[in-house]
């Protein structure tokens, strides 16, 4: 089969690779319809990723067609469309059985592997090298999904592909966002990011009753499209003085959620350019209200200098982070989309056969054109 794999920084090329197979008693094999760039494809693409292989697949958000599946499968059939969350998890776990998807014991095949980064490994991801498991991801014609009836989800036939896809990934962490900053009818909501993960989790935010939500970013097509779909005011910050003019929206307090959904974001201060990159981090913090919570989403590999920790504490902050999103809102969200509440569709603003990923990728990686995600089609 067909598939789009890393071959070296900066280098991408779709290749003949062997079919996948079943190798356990709950996998499936889906016949992938569309799959979605992502943010966090963005390092591994740079080969900033020391446990990448030349020839791994990537693709961490794809829905498709079920085509054969294992003796243990009780939820999905031959011909099901199915979305296929970016997150294996096993279901049956401490932490799965808690809904904590995304910290599951048993998704990832190479479970010590971020004790010295982490303290402890997250749950395994499709498209990403082996510390999160080494499972070939779905910029391809065929996937392997462990643990089907927990990771993959039947799509209702009122959504169609370009809606549902993003209810792979990019919807539910968005959700997560909202649920992590405990979002209540009134609040006063600030989001960093306007790409499609910041879209949804501004969405979400409306979705549960916020006043206003106000998205950061400097593209103005972006703000325009969290403005138009997501009913997110825009602020560009290349314009603006982001703090002050977030304190007026916000009866001179500040917003009471704020989420940092920047992904790989250039750099502003002098100061971050010469490590991590915190600055949407730390201008959350200053911003947000005292009280409030600030939910940090993906983007970071790890360590941040120049982290406002002082702000934390007599602010009386609380920090919530996620790199993923967990399974269990993936049926809600198809459900929220079927009845038109969440809409998606506009996200992928470049659609490509599958022979065209690494110009995809380009274009995603410069958002060039206007590009939020481009998404695929074997
Ligand atoms: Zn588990």
């Amino acid at each position: 089969m067909k598939a789009l794999c890393w071959v070296g920084a900066d280098q991408l090329a779709v290749r003949e690779v062997p079919d996948p197979e079943l190798r356990n008693e709950r996998d499936i094999i889906v016949r992938v319809r569309r799959s979605a760039t992502c943010g966090a494809d963005l390092p591994l693409l740079a080969g900033r990723d020391p446990l990448l292989r030349s020839g791994d697949v990537l693709g961490a958000e794809f829905l498709g067609d079920v085509v054969e599946a294992g003796p243990e499968v009780r939820r999905h059939r031959d011909g099901d469309r199915v979305v296929v969350g970016a997150g294996v998890a096993c279901g049956g776990c401490w932490y799965c059985r808690a809904g904590l998807h995304a910290c599951c014991d048993n998704g990832s095949t190479e479970p010590a592997s971020g004790d010295e980064g982490w303290g402890r490994s997250d749950a395994g991801c499709f498209g990403r090298p082996r510390a999160a498991g080494g499972f070939a991801g779905g910029h391809a014609e065929y996937v392997r999904v462990p643990y089907a009836d927990v990771t993959a989800v039947r799509v209702p036939d009122a959504v169609g592909d370009d809606r549902a896809l993003f209810a792979a990934d990019a919807a539910p962490a968005g959700w997560l966002a909202a649920e992590l900053g405990a979002v209540r009818p009134g609040d006063v909501v600030a989001v960093w990011g306007a790409g499609a993960v910041g879209h949804l989790a501004a969405r979400a935010a409306t979705l549960r009753g916020c006043a206003r939500v106000v998205v950061v970013d400097r593209h103005e097509d972006r703000l325009r499209m969290a403005e138009r779909h997501a009913g997110a005011e825009p602020l560009n910050y290349r314009h603006t003085d982001v703090s002050a003019e977030l304190r007026d929206r916000s009866g001179g307090r500040g917003p009471d959620v704020c989420v940092v959904a920047v992904g790989q974001r250039p750099a502003r201060s002098v100061v971050d350019r010469f490590g991590d990159r915190p600055d949407a981090l730390r201008e959350a913090v200053y911003a947000c209200r005292k009280g409030g919570t600030v939910v940090v989403l993906g983007g970071t590999d790890g360590f941040v200098d120049a982290f406002p920790l002082g702000a934390v504490t007599d602010k009386r902050l609380a920090v919530r982070g996620a790199r993923r999103p967990d399974l269990r809102d993936v049926p809600m969200l198809l459900d929220r989309m079927a009845r038109d509440e969440l809409r998606t569709e506009h996200l992928a603003t470049h659609r490509l056969p599958l022979e065209e990923a690494p110009r995809g990728y380009e274009l995603f990686r410069d958002r060039a054109h206007g590009c939020v995600r481009a998404v695929f089609s074997p």
